[in-house]
């Protein structure tokens, strides 16, 4: 994998959650880190069919329009039960509001009379350089959906989403908990070692 060797890193997202998460994973690097909405990108229209391919296209986006290398992250809850839904789209079921007590209402609706709860969050994440090079990984963290929603409702569908072999919602946990577990800092892991680690 390519070596990161830039002291600047842009992240291609508005999302707050994801940056306040993705900053504190990559804080042992010394980087200044950027939001692509402290520069003024506006976000493209996430049109491929996966993970991967959302987050390259995001990344390289953000890379070409700020001559900065751009880290992406794409990601969202994926429910068996529901063939996969809302995966993909699972910013997107929570409406242009970003109304996500309406989107876990949605997912515990279509979840009716179904026994499966089984869950897992999985994240993609893309670091892209202003010449086109990406490099891609995917990171799981499999687990159980709970109803009612318990914990703060800060970030997507954290308050109905318990880890398997734990019993608290990722919702409930600190920031430090979660990082433990979470699909993110498994994928985080794999592009550290691939990327970081000079
Ligand atoms: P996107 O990657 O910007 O398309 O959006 C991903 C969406 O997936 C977020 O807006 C959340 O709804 C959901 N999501 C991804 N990761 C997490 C997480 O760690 N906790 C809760 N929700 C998440």
């Amino acid at each position: 994998m390519r070596k990161f060797e830039s002291n600047k890193l842009v992240l291609a997202t508005h999302n707050p959650g994801k940056v306040k998460e993705i900053s504190r994973l990559l804080k042992d690097f010394n980087l200044e880190i950027i939001s692509a909405a402290d520069f003024g990108i506006i976000e493209p229209e996430e049109t491929e069919m996966t993970f991967t391919g959302n987050a390259r296209l995001k990344a390289l986006h953000s890379a070409h329009q700020s001559g900065i290398p751009a880290l992406a992250d794409d990601s969202g809850l994926v429910i068996p039960a529901l063939n996969g839904q809302p995966g993909i789209f699972s910013a997107r079921w929570a409406g242009p509001n970003k109304d996500f007590n309406s989107a876990i209402e949605r997912v515990e609706n279509e979840l009716i009379g179904k026994t499966d709860l089984s869950a897992s969050f999985v994240c993609a994440l893309a670091l892209a350089w202003p010449d086109g090079h990406v490099e891609i990984v995917e990171g799981r963290c499999d687990g159980q959906l709970v109803f009612p929603a318990r914990g703060t409702h800060e970030f997507g569908y954290d308050p109905i989403f318990i880890p398997q072999g734990h019993e608290k919602t990722f919702g409930e946990m600190t920031l430090e908990e979660k990082a433990l577990l979470s699909h993110r800092t498994n994928a985080f892991k794999m592009l550290v070692d691939g990327c970081f680690n000079l």
